[in-house]
């Protein structure tokens, strides 16, 4: 296994794995570790333990809240962790390691006839980093997000212990839920359902699964070094369609008509981009295809349909929502080609890609400033309320921002872009704005991205004190220590 030891050693030779997506500076750590498989892992972490060394685990290095970013102790990255299998049973068993990009392109060689419907857009993310963060992509609005497609985890809990979970095997019951290796983990009493696409605190259900309080539990609880993936057939059409109203009203209608399609139309994905993000795309020139000239905002839609009469009665539906709409098909791009699609595609990525640049820009000028993105979500029919409100906490401080998302799920965006210190601090105190109006709102502070170093202060917006104790309690149960990613989680 190779390791690196010594602080300096490590921002000489592998600065890499002291930087992620969330731009956060500052991090450190006295040890990094490259385990190739299972058992070398667990045996590093089994010996940490005994040390009492606190770890970090690193995955692709995408996320956004730093999770993976370490204050100190030891790195377990899983980057060498790459084995891919396709079992008789239609599971895909991936190791930790393996990114989404691998795992598409060997599912396309090997089981052509499916796909691994979790997409987050990013596909240098790690397998292990988007169970961690129980990610979603625009097509979770049809097929949910990253746990509805895990069978099966293994994992090295913090004490060095390799175990296998697999769904159906232990579910809690009344809130309690007892594991010979594990112990009796027992839920906290919730105030309130949590919301179906949240990603603050541990997934919280009285009757749930095991398994299911592994995933998105940003690697507070262990280290996940392999997943057996569920798989779903590809449906004999797909097509995507942008168009790109001419202003919000027509917008907000066409949005809060392919909410009420009913079944005429299989809709995957409904995204949005609003007029900040239409002119900051015209005025960074890169790699991407650039809007029409007249548009205001953009939808993205996609939609699928497993036969031609369900084709034929899609299309017709759609031209109906947007006459109704008032949003014209001329302007629009689209189509069942794979061209088609992947225009759509880099036209999506390149907004969060143009904000992470512009954001390294400002790091040159001020090296405190990262990435400040909300991930909040509310209700799809309260979405339109809960732009404005975010809009509305942004300009009320003058600051510069875009605001996109997967507005099927009610889950925007707002990203500010803070130029200097002064405008950071307002940037921060905003975020925990939006955060608090999702929460009032009846929604989430965190949909996807997981909390984090940057967002952990936000549990307190969503959970009582009570809950967020409990919380701690499963986690004292499983890392006795606070080894594991200690800053995460709770504050
Ligand atoms: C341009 C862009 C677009 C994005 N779009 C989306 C999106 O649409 N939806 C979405 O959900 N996210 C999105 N993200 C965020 C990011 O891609 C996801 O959070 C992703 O799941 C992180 O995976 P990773 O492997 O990069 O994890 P890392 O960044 O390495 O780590 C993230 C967290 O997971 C933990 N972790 C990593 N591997 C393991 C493991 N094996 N075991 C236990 N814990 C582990 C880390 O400790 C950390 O807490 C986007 C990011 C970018 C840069």
């Amino acid at each position: 296994m190779r390791s690196i030891t010594g602080k300096e050693n490590i921002e000489d030779s592998c600065a890499n794995i002291l930087t992620d997506e969330s731009n956060l500076a500052g991090a450190w750590c006295d040890i990094a570790v490259w385990p190739e498989t299972s058992v070398e892992a667990q045996a590093f972490i089994q010996s940490s333990a005994k040390d009492g060394v606190p770890i970090t685990v690193s995955g692709g290095l995408t996320g956004i809240a730093g999770g993976a970013l370490p204050e100190g102790g030891a790195v377990v990255s899983t980057s060498c962790m790459k084995k891919i299998e396709y079992e008789d049973n239609g599971l895909i068993k991936a190791e930790a390691g393996v990114t989404i990009e691998e795992l598409q392109r060997f599912i396309s060689s090997e089981a052509g006839q499916f796909f691994y419907p979790p997409d987050p857009t990013e596909e240098t993310a790690s397998i292990g980093g988007t169970i961690a963060t129980d990610a979603s992509g625009a097509d979770s609005f049809l097929y949910g997000s990253t746990r509805e497609w895990i069978q099966k985890l293994e994992l090295v809990l913090p004490s060095g212990k390799l175990l296998e979970i697999e769904r159906d095997q232990y579910r809690f019951e009344d809130l309690m839920c007892r594991h010979p290796d594990i112990g009796t983990l027992i839920l906290p009493k919730l105030s309130r359902k949590q919301s179906p696409k949240n990603a603050a605190g541990y997934y919280m259900h009285p009757d749930m699964d095991l398994i299911d309080l592994f995933i998105g539990s940003e690697s507070t609880l262990g280290l996940i070094t392999r997943a057996w993936l569920k798989l779903a057939p590809v449906p004999s059409f797909l097509f995507d369609l942008t168009v790109f109203p001419e202003d919000f009203v027509s917008f907000w209608n066409l949005f809060e008509n392919l909410l009420n399609t009913g079944d005429s139309l299989l809709i995957r994905a409904i995204e949005m981009m609003d007029d900040r993000c239409i002119d900051f795309i015209r005025s960074h020139s890169g790699d991407f295809p650039l809007p029409p000239e007249n548009a205001h905002c953009a939808l993205l839609l996609r939609a699928e349909a497993w036969n031609d009469d369900q084709l034929d009665e899609a299309l017709t539906a759609m031209d109906e929502i947007l006459e109704k709409s008032n949003v014209s098909s001329e302007t629009a791009w689209g189509g069942f080609e794979p061209s088609e699609q992947q225009k759509i595609r880099d036209f999506r990525h390149a907004l969060p890609e143009s904000v992470n640049h512009i954001i390294s820009e400002a790091r040159r000028e001020c090296p405190s400033i990262h990435k400040l993105g909300s991930d909040g979500a509310v209700e799809p029919s309260k979405l339109r309320e809960y732009y404005f409100r975010t809009r509305e906490i942004l300009e009320e401080r003058n600051l510069p921002y875009v605001i996109f998302g997967h507005a099927g799920q009610g889950h925007i965006h707002a990203n500010a872009l803070p130029h200097s210190l002064k405008e950071l601090v307002l940037a921060e105190e905003a975020m925990r704005e939006i955060a608090a109006a999702a929460v009032e709102m009846g929604g989430t502070v965190s949909a996807e991205h997981g909390l984090g170093k940057l967002k952990v202060g936000f549990l307190s917006l969503m959970y009582t004190e009570n809950e967020i104790k409990g919380m701690e309690s499963i986690r004292r149960v499983i890392d006795p220590d606070c080894l594991f990613s200690r800053s995460l989680k709770f504050p």
